[in-house]
């Protein structure tokens, strides 16, 4: 027997005990049966809203989705009212959202059998062996999937991205319903479609995900510049790579040691640049030219076009901008330095993470050296000061030593100094610098 947590099982006895009736639903029965821990709990019952903020002085009405939030001394519970959804016409709204008078009717409308299992406490009520196809791995629609399809798009993803957080298949009809109704994808929201996207990149199966994506005909309406890299090979002589662009980047995404899933979809669109820079010498010698400034270019409209916000776009940007940046151990500090200072030291970890999914999505070996050298090196280098702003002493030192009033000056000064610091020539000690400081003006 599942065991309910004690919140829960407060929510359903306190229904009952008036009268009502009232599941566990959707996601969180999902999972319990799966042995996971749960997201977020949902509840189905015969109350009516009015019913619930009665019975739970502690509640609100959320309008928009009819859902009443009930606050526990653990989490905030959401209990929805039987539903009966008919006549969607828009394949996003339902025409008319009734209240539903049996549970049964309630899970007809559910999207997915393992999402249509409900349970009390005591009896599962499952009428779409939604527990079968837990134990198979199965994604299934509920009733006759083109319908369901048709009914409401977003399902569409919802099907991938279920699949790839749990490692599941989309059983063939279900898939076949998709596939044929791709289009219907373009009624959605772009948040929604975007939301559904950043979790098939945050799940554990996400370079599964995009080959789904790829596979239904999604990824060709969502991402079109990624949907035109899986025809673009890269094979020729002199040249280590074995997979074309598209699963390049999915490999890379595979092999991404970020788990973010805006730094996986930089991994993901590092390269779609390949596309329009794509070459062949007379020797047969594949080029891609200036790829990373064209997938920049590209992305920048991508991640537009799918409303991310400012500082999503700026990491995503920055992260593609650098991606081939130079792994040797005869660079100069300077030189990484300057990398460092491209990439933002914030975004470091990132474009390291970035580039070892590029690496191993290319089937290089596991380690480099190299790759460990140049890590040690950033280290390294970032233990001197970076900027003005690093040194040990400030303007108002400046100011007081050489007796000079707040202007142009005085950074002028700082300047000067840590251009002998970062030469070498200067340690970033205050004693020293003062030292320094002392025999300024220089000319
Ligand atoms: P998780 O909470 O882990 O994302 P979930 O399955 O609980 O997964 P929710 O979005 O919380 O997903 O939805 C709760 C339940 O509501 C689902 O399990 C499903 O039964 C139903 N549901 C959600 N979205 C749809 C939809 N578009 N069409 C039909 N039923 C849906
Ligand atoms: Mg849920």
């Amino acid at each position: 027997m599942i065991e309910l947590p004690q919140s829960a099982r407060t929510i359903i006895d306190s229904l009952k005990h008036a009268g009502l009736e009232a599941y566990a639903v959707g996601g969180s029965v999902r999972d319990l049966l799966m042995g996971r821990p749960t997201k977020g709990w949902d509840f189905t019952t015969s109350a009516k809203p009015e019913d619930l903020l009665n019975i739970f002085p502690d509640s609100f009405y959320d309008n928009q989705f009819g859902t009443v939030g009930i606050k526990m001394p653990d989490d905030i519970y959401e209990v929805t009212t039987y539903r009966s959804e008919k006549e969607y016409s828009d394949h996003r709204h339902p025409d008319n959202i009734e209240w539903g008078k049996t549970l049964t009717e309630d899970l007809s409308r559910r999207d997915f059998t393992i999402n249509a299992i409900a349970y009390d406490g005591k009896t599962l009520t499952d009428p779409y062996h939604g527990q079968e196809d837990l134990k198979n791995k199965i994604i299934r629609a509920v009733g006759d999937p083109a319908k369901r399809i048709e009914e409401d798009a977003l399902r569409q993803m919802r099907a991938v991205r279920i699949a790839s957080e749990l490692g599941f298949m989309i059983e063939p009809a279900t898939l076949g319903a998709i596939k044929k109704n791709v289009h219907l994808i373009q009624d959605i929201s772009v948040e929604r479609v975007r939301d559904e996207l950043l979790r098939i990149l945050a799940s554990p199966f996400a370079a599964d995900g995009i080959l789904l994506l790829k596979q239904t005909g999604l990824l060709k309406i969502i991402l079109p510049e990624l949907d035109a890299a899986f025809a673009i090979g890269q094979k020729s002589p002199a040249r280590h790579h074995i997979y074309d662009v598209g699963t390049h980047s999915v490999m890379a995404l595979k092999h991404c040691t970020s788990k973010d899933p805006v730094v996986r979809l930089a991994t993901l669109l590092h390269d779609i640049g390949k596309v329009p820079t794509y070459k062949v010498d007379e020797k047969g010698i594949i080029t891609f030219y200036n790829h990373e400034m064209v997938s920049t270019k590209l992305t920048k409209a991508i991640v537009n076009r799918l409303r991310f916000s400012r500082k999503q776009i700026e990491k995503i940007l920055t992260l593609i901008r650098w991606h081939q940046f130079t792994v040797d151990e005869r660079q100069t500090d300077n030189a990484l330095r300057r990398f460092i200072r491209h990439v933002g030291r914030e975004n470091l970890t990132d474009m390291l993470a970035l580039r070892t999914g590029d690496r191993l999505g290319g089937g290089a070996a596991e380690t480099s050296w190299r790759m460990e050298l140049f890590k040690k090196r950033l280290e390294e280098v970032q233990k001197q000061p970076f900027t003005v702003a690093d040194l040990k002493i400030n303007g108002f030192d400046v100011m007081k030593t050489l007796k000079i009033k707040p202007g142009p000056e005085v950074g002028k000064v700082l300047s000067d100094l840590f251009a002998e610091v970062e030469a070498g020539k200067l340690k970033n000690e205050r004693e020293e610098l003062l030292a320094r400081l002392k025999q300024f003006p220089l000319n």
